[in-house]
């Protein structure tokens, strides 16, 4: 396994968001965390880099226990995130943005050429300030900042959300593209049918809780399952 979550809680002050949530990302695989609207899944990432630190359990990353380390030392440890908001710095170009985030890791080492290579429209845009690209185009350096940071696991949070479907479409090769490559990811999603579309494993949270955790293909597959755990077709 290259993440471990183990039976977290994780509040917002007195506001418990996590009970007991535990899920297991293999390595060089695809994780689809579902649920819906305000279920507990950015908390589950937050929880995972340190941004908001879970009161009880444990987040292991590649073997070793990070349930206390700082945000930075976890992201540098081969953590990669790809925020609902992408937080670019807007007033950066795209090669700026690409070339602070650069790092090594005992991952494999992704340059901000090969990054680019991923997406093909990237490598026209590397002079623009990031406030002047699309929605779409912000997802792709959003993606490619975390590719350079080179992860062993990126957590991409909502990336359907706001964009088109030909966008879409493309995001989720690159997920398969980058499984190919031995990067696994952690994808949370409202939007069942996208994600699992990707996944090997899946998990269902509600209210906080993990309600079923298992092979994706059980949950693509079974509609009457997918209809009790989510509520949709
Ligand atoms: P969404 O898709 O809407 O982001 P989600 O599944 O990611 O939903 P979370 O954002 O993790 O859900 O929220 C889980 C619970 O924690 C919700 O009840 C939410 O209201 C609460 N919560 C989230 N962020 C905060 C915060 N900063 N302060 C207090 N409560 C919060």
């Amino acid at each position: 396994m290259i993440l471990q979550v183990e039976a977290v809680d994780t509040f917002y002050g007195e506001t418990q968001a996590l009970f007991g949530a535990s899920l297991s990302v293999e390595r060089g695989k695809v994780f689809a965390l579902l649920g819906p609207n305000g279920a507990g899944k950015t908390t589950m990432l937050r929880s995972i880099l340190g941004l908001t630190r879970p009161r009880r359990g444990a987040v292991r990353f590649d073997g070793r226990e990070v349930t206390h380390s700082p945000t930075h030392e976890i992201a540098r440890g081969g953590i990669g995130w790809v925020p609902d908001d992408r937080r670019l710095c807007p007033t950066l170009s795209v090669a700026r943005n690409l070339g602070i985030a650069q790092k090594r890791t005992k991952f494999r080492s992704w340059t901000v050429k090969e990054a680019c290579e991923i997406f093909s429209p990237l490598e026209y845009l590397m002079e623009r300030e990031c406030e002047n690209l699309s929605g779409g185009e912000m997802q792709m350096v959003a993606i490619a900042r975390a590719l350079v940071g080179s992860p062993g696991l990126i957590l991409f949070d909502e990336p359907s959300q706001g964009l088109a479907p030909k966008i879409v479409g493309d995001v989720l090769a690159t997920i398969r593209r980058l499984r190919n490559e031995g990067v696994a990811s952690l994808v949370v999603e409202q939007n069942a049918e996208i994600a699992l579309s990707v996944a090997d494993q899946a998990a269902v949270i509600d209210r906080g809780r993990i309600a079923w955790s298992g092979e994706a293909a059980t949950l693509r597959d079974d509609r009457g399952l997918r209809q009790r755990l989510l509520g949709v077709h």
